[in-house]
């Protein structure tokens, strides 16, 4: 409460007002980061299923009662829901839990490269181009000489050399199926598999992958809860990356493990609802702005070929979690201006190591940032075809 005793809502940057509902004509549409608040009315619908009391005493210890830091009662629970959406293998696999899949990829990276002791030369860590950035920023940034960042470097597509390869599948920002493009005898291959679900995409078959990363973020759009984890094959790889969770850690949160057990079972307990929430809502904003671009010469969106998909046991469209946008004009060589000086910020296509002729937007924030990036992609492409 303001001190008038009136509500004080927190307005999108385009609305003003006590009720955020006075329009700021020239607006910036932010269409950047991939905050996942397209998920926020489900929740509202289904608050007291998601609700949670925490008292004062509850969960102070480092660990559960069996000794660990990872719940046995949540690891069941995401065992069953990758079951039920048949996207994941789960059976005779071991999982461990992250502060997000951002720890759990870097936990992945220093877990797979102690694999290779006798090796003098760094482990190279490859991502084929355009790649989610995060993979290149870790390995720069804590610059250990257990890595090096080669990007997508076509040497290393058969080799001998200690190769790390992330493989993001759907793809982020393209939302393609990728498959890992390395090959040879000490490659080890880390899934990202945040985006599938299908809220984003078919699901073809259930992921049967030696090193398979999943997160909350992008499943029930809980990205503040920071909850990730990994599925893994190898007993040894899952003890390395226990042992350096609790070094970086010591483990990961409770009152989050608790909020994410919550999350799952009112997840569990709706059957379908989630995913065809999130498709429906993924899919129309999808329609919405290839029927805006249809119409456009200078710009043009990646595209899919529908599939089949296991879980909804039909033919499906893809709905991406973000547009790859490219600019087609030779002189539009910087995507991201051209979209700026319309008043739409995106990110620059050289982040996931591509061109600047292209630009990611993002289609999973709010429906009012959705609306406000349609608004202005409508105006550009109308100017372009009245000058036509
Ligand atoms: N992987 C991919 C492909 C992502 O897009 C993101 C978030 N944008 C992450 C991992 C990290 O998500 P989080 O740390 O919230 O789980």
């Amino acid at each position: 409460l303001g001190d008038g005793n009136e509500p004080v809502c927190e307005c999108n940057t385009c609305y003003t007002g006590p009720n955020c509902s006075e329009f700021i004509p020239h607006c910036t549409a932010n269409a950047d980061g991939g905050d996942p608040l397209f998920l926020e009315p489900f929740w509202m619908q289904h608050s007291t299923s998601s609700a949670l009391v925490v008292s004062g005493w509850h969960r102070m210890s480092y660990n559960y009662n069996d000794n660990t830091w990872i719940s046995s009662q949540l690891e069941s629970l995401i065992r069953k829901l990758h079951a039920f959406v048949s996207n994941a293998v789960t059976r005779n696999r071991y999982i461990v839990f992250g502060a997000g899949s951002t720890q759990i990829l870097n936990a992945a990276a220093y877990a797979l490269s102690l694999e290779n002791t006798s090796s003098q030369s760094p482990t190279r860590v490859i991502a084929s181009v355009p790649y989610y950035s995060l993979y290149k920023n870790q390995v720069e940034y804590f610059d250990s000489e257990k890595f090096e960042f080669e990007g997508d470097d076509h040497t290393w597509r058969n080799t001998s050399a200690n190769v790390i390869e992330f493989v993001t599948s759907p793809n982020n920002p393209d939302g393609q199926l990728n498959k890992a493009i390395v090959d040879g005898p000490n490659v080890k291959t880390i899934y990202d598999r945040a985006y599938y679900w299908p809220h984003f995409t078919p699901i073809p078959a259930p992921a049967d992958e030696d090193f398979m990363v999943f997160t909350l973020s992008k499943l029930t759009g809980h990205a503040g809860s920071r909850f990730g984890w990994a599925i893994i094959k190898d007993e040894t790889v899952f003890n390395r990356m226990i042992i350096h969770i609790q070094l970086n850690s010591l483990g990961v949160s409770k009152d989050t493990q608790l909020r994410a057990f919550k999350l799952l079972k009112a997840v569990l307990e709706e059957g379908t609802e989630i995913f065809d929430f999130g498709y429906r809502t993924m899919k129309m904003r999808w329609d919405r702005l290839v029927t805006t671009l249809s119409l456009s010469n200078r710009f043009s969106l990646q595209k899919f070929n529908p599939q089949y998909c296991i879980f909804y046991c039909k033919i499906r469209d893809f709905s991406p979690a973000y547009a790859w946008v490219k600019c087609e004009r030779e002189e539009d060589n910087d995507c991201h201006a051209v979209l700026k000086a319309a008043n739409i910020i995106g990110r620059q296509g050289n982040v996931f190591g591509s061109k600047d002729r292209y630009v990611r937007l993002s289609l999973v924030r709010s429906q009012d940032d959705f609306d406000i990036l349609i608004q202005r992609l409508q105006k550009l492409v109308s100017e372009e075809v009245g000058s036509q």
